[in-house]
């Protein structure tokens, strides 16, 4: 356990002593309520590729946005497990806003995680509780692609007061957020690989729109190439090494929570496969239609997709705050392989759910309509590349061991 760890596990005790149970009893009827919000305009949302407004608004109005804040910082302290539920369900009404709240948790998680002890990042953490603010990510950068471990911007210092400027090549809901957690190189004689997160609001930097994208899924992300500049304080520089939380929080929180957006996608077209089949068997007076074995394919794919991310989540949640275990090739291999599997198997699954529906799930009208689904779930083996990381993680997979039993 690093200094931390320890602090944000001492700050917990302080509180609420040793049996701390955040209350999760109103959880499900705020999400509930959130996910009527998103399902509600969801069409619309794809259609125009504009940002879920009302989504997110009952996001900020149920305290969604600062839901995982500790609660002695004045959130809810809610798990891994209680936010992977949350992408998944609002992966099942609005693919968009599930993807907004899975990058938005994300950085979330960095800040809970490796923010406390730090009186600017815990500032922020009681902020984000109380004004629900709505966090960014700014990674990609330049010509770099999905390359997250090496920056070319570098943080420039004088005295405290620090500045970056940032070529920015997308940044989802850039133009709607109330701050961006970006990496950089530590400073200007620093190598590429020697990185600083930061997390910086809206008062601090302006964004410059560099480039329009006319995406074919995800259009609600309202993802946009932009110029970013920003001028701060040192402070808001996270204490840790970008290596070490990129490691422990930004990959696995980020594959976990993703993960279980697209499985929440792949549940969706499911349930229009099923309701497709059901109605062509009632219409042929108990007939199976020929598709039926399509739609037991999409089963089989989401049972496997849905298994994958739950042994993942277990395995985190087992070791959150232990760095050696999370920095082991082991766990490493499998959070990495994780995000691989999960998109593939997301895809695999909309496109049997499709081919169950024949015509009526590949028309864009309708309720058996796939389309949208199919589109939305396409970015999911691109955003960072599949190929990318199946080539970064090639040799920690052939040191891992093979494992010796079933629940090795
Ligand atoms: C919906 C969506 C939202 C996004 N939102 C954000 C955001 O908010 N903030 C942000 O910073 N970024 C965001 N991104 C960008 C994302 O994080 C990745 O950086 C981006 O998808 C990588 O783009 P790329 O394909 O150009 O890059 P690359 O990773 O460079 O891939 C380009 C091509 O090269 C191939 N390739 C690359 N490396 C290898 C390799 N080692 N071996 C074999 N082939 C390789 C790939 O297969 C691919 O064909 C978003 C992306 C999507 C799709």
């Amino acid at each position: 356990m690093n200094v931390q760890q320890a602090k944000f596990q001492d700050s917990f005790a302080d509180k609420a002593g040793e049996n701390f149970i955040p209350d999760r009893s109103s959880f499900p009827e705020r999400v509930a309520a959130v996910v009527a919000a998103a399902a509600s305009e969801a069409e619309e949302v794809d259609r125009d590729a504009r940002f879920p407004q009302k989504a997110i608004d009952a996001a900020r109005a149920h305290r969604l946005l600062g839901i995982q804040v500790p609660q002695n910082f004045g959130g809810d302290g809610a798990s891994i497990f209680d936010i992977t539920d949350m992408c998944y369900a609002l992966g099942r009404a609005c693919s968009s806003t599930a993807m907004i709240f899975a990058m938005h948790q994300t950085k979330v998680a960095c800040l809970v995680r490796h923010g406390v002890g730090s009186a600017y990042h815990e500032g922020l953490m009681r902020r984000l509780a109380s004004e629900q603010l709505l966090l960014a990510s700014s990674t990609t950068e330049g010509q770099n692609g999905g390359n997250i471990r090496f920056s070319s911007a570098a943080v420039e210092r004088a005295g405290t007061e620090i500045s970056l400027v940032r070529n920015a090549t997308v940044i989802s809901y850039g133009a709607q957020a109330d701050g961006i957690v970006t990496i950089a190189r530590r400073a200007n004689d620093a190598a590429g690989s020697d990185q600083v997160l930061l997390a910086i609001t809206k008062d601090d930097y302006t964004l410059e729109r560099s480039l329009e994208w006319e995406t074919l899924g995800m259009r609600g992300t309202c993802s946009a190439g932009f110029e970013l500049k920003f001028k701060g304080s040192s402070e808001q520089i996270f204490p840790e090494g970008y290596d070490r939380i990129h490691a422990q929080t930004m990959t696995p929180v980020a594959h976990l929570c993703w993960s279980s957006a697209w499985a929440g996608i792949a549940a969706a077209a499911v349930e229009r496969a099923q309701a497709f089949i059901r109605k062509a068997a009632r219409g042929a007076g108990g007939q199976m239609p020929p598709g039926a074995a399509h739609f037991n394919a999409a089963r089989m794919t989401l049972s496997k997709l849905r298994a994958v991310i739950t042994t993942n989540l277990d395995t985190y949640a087992a070791h959150e705050h232990d760095e050696r275990a999370l920095s082991s090739l082991d766990f490493q291999s499998s959070i990495n392989l994780l995000k691989v599997e999960a998109s593939e198997l997301a895809v695999e699954t909309v496109m049997s759910a499709m081919r169950a529906c024949g015509l009526a799930g590949y028309r864009n009208d309708g309720g058996f309509s796939v389309g949208r689904l199919l589109r939305d779930v396409l970015s999911s083996p691109i955003m960072i590349n599949n190929d990318r990381i199946l080539s970064n993680i090639a040799t920690a997979s052939l040191m891992s061991a093979v494992p010796g039993t079933l629940r090795d």
